[in-house]
């Protein structure tokens, strides 16, 4: 699969349609992450809709799951490959809810500053904790995932205090490579 609407132009426009200057994303100094080009399915989510990894991520994803299932852990992909125009109608949908910009930008990023843009990030869960909840800290899916995760080239993107200004996710995990 190929992402629809690929293209570095589209994605100034997003921006400026968002009121989201270049300005304020040199100044918190957000890493820029591009769209994956090659995306493969990784499976349903618990929302129904199908999720979609780079191959690498995918493959590191399934094996990683299969062991964690072994020690009795059933972990859920929530998120996986989001587009550019996807991000930014996530944003939308808050400003058309009336929150501010600058609190939504502690929560999402802007379009081309997602992680889950390059098809190596995911948000895990797991049955009995909401999803995308700090509460996510304290099951024993994190705690595994805490001892296990590295090993299979993840590691959590947004830890407390992290330098982009993201609040704390432990349920953002993203694929770097094997150990
Ligand atoms: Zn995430």
């Amino acid at each position: 699969m190929k992402p629809a609407g690929h293209s570095e132009d589209g994605l100034d426009a997003l921006l400026r349609d968002l009121g989201i200057g270049a300005e304020r994303m040199t100044r918190r100094g957000l890493p820029r992450h591009t769209e994956a080009h090659q995306l493969a399915p990784a499976g349903l989510g618990p929302d129904g809709r199908d999720k979609f990894l780079t191959p690498a991520t995918r493959a590191a994803w399934t094996a990683m799951r299969a062991a964690a299932q072994t020690d009795g852990i059933a972990l859920l992909l929530v998120s996986g490959f989001r587009s550019y125009a996807f991000q930014a109608a996530l944003i939308r949908a808050k400003l058309d809810r009336g929150m501010p910009l600058d609190q939504i930008l502690r929560i999402n990023a802007p379009p081309g500053c997602s992680e889950h843009h390059t098809g190596r990030a995911i948000d895990i869960g797991v049955e009995g904790c909401a999803a995308l909840d700090e509460a996510f800290e304290n099951t024993t899916a994190f705690a595994w995932l805490q001892r296990h995760a590295g090993a299979f080239g993840f590691r959590l993107s947004y830890p407390r205090g992290n330098a982009e200004g993201y609040l704390y996710e432990p349920w953002h995990w993203c694929y770097h490579r094997r150990r």
